[in-house]
């Protein structure tokens, strides 16, 4: 059992400090989702662990070895890359087998193993094929299993499903975390999207500028996000910008309760973000306000109610099976924002990078 630690990572490009200081654990055995926009530096930090960069800074262990120095082809890390990168003049099976090869292992070891890979990744019987002949999907499939060849002591993935079409991905994200649950293997995937990591992951790591926002387990990060950058990039918020006086927050002529914040100074200029699944539609008590409807979006799934309030815009979602009164555009109906769901945090300066 190692778990895969990174002390200290700092990796510039000339003036660009694409990841800073970066200290994270990788559980062994689970899987960690690196989320974030583009451009927030979570190849880079994939491919330091890949040993495809040195990191300027830090160090990688994987438990009581350090593998900073070490060359990629030693580390026995298998990877898949966002274009899957499968050699198109080979058959499935010779993907799959291709470092075996190089290996050194015999020809009917190296089929038999391939064939192992193909029922594990449920391509029995493909080896013969050539990559043309397959699908978005089926590619993919190879992909994982030529990474998987080896035995590799940690498994990379950079933007895995980005190639396939929504309804495919969300079946092969299923797939992914039901092969990598069953083989027990310490996992890193790359994704900007969500619900991607939230569908996989037991831990995302939400970057933003080469820095780690917060690290936790999905539900956690969904429930209790560290900040508003959190809060937006993992589900939906509604925010509004306010201060504190007196452990409560002012927005305008209204004050919020949020028991479950944290202490601020009066006058501190703070977030507030509540989902849109919180807010309450015909909610009395505390936190009340006048709303009018504006516009409602049924999408069948959901229906967002969106409302002009004096703090601002604030949209409200129900799911389908929700019962709701009628509700329409232009009518006035009170709303309450449930102080246990509101979060606020302190606002941070405009330019901050
Ligand atoms: P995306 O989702 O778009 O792939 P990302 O989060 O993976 O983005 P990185 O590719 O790691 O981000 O890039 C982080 C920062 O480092 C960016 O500003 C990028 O322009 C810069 N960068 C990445 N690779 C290099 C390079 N080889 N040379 C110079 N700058 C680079």
């Amino acid at each position: 059992m190692v778990d895969l630690v990174l002390k200290g990572i700092r990796k510039d490009f000339g003036a660009t400090r694409a990841v800073d200081r970066i200290n994270l654990t990788f559980p062994h055995g689970k899987l960690t989702a690196l989320l974030g926009p583009s451009g927030c530096g979570k190849t880079t930090l994939l491919r330091m662990i890949a040993g495809l960069e040195d990191p300027t800074h830090g160090r990688i262990l994987l438990g009581d070895e350090d593998i900073t120095a070490l060359p990629a082809h030693r580390r026995r890390f298998g990877m898949v890359f966002q274009s899957f990168a499968l050699f198109p003049h080979l058959t499935v099976a010779d993907n799959i087998a291709y470092a075996l090869a190089i290996e050194g292992v015999d020809k009917a070891k190296r089929r038999a193993r391939a064939e192992e890979l193909l029922e594990l990744v449920q391509l029995p019987g493909y080896g013969a094929r050539r990559i043309g002949e397959l699908s978005g999907g089926q590619r993919q499939r190879v992909a994982i299993a030529r990474a998987l060849a080896q035995e590799p002591r940690v498994f990379l993935l950079d933007e895995p499903m980005s190639a396939l079409d929504a309804k495919l991905r969300e079946d092969m994200q299923v797939e992914l975390r039901l092969l990598q649950q069953r083989l027990k293997i310490t996992t890193v995937v790359v994704t900007h999207d969500q619900r991607e990591a939230m569908t996989m992951a037991d831990q995302i790591v939400v970057m933003s500028h080469g820095h780690a926002e917060q690290v936790g387990p999905p539900q956690q990060i969904y429930s209790r996000p560290a900040n508003a950058f959190v809060a937006s990039f993992i589900g939906k918020a509604n925010f509004l910008s306010g201060e504190a006086t007196g452990g409560r927050f002012r927005v305008g002529e209204f004050t919020f309760e949020a028991p479950r914040a944290p202490s601020f100074l009066t006058g501190s200029k703070v977030t507030l973000a509540i989902r849109p699944e919180n807010a309450v539609i015909g909610g009395k008590g505390p936190n009340a306000l006048p709303a009018r409807i504006t516009f409602i979006r049924d999408v069948g799934s959901t229906r967002d109610i969106y409302l002009s309030t004096p703090v601002g815009e604030i949209v409200v979602e129900y799911g389908a099976g929700e019962s709701l009164p009628p509700m329409h555009v232009g009518e006035d109906v009170p709303l309450q924002l449930p102080p246990e769901t509101l979060h606020v945090f302190a606002r941070e300066p405009e330019a901050a990078a």
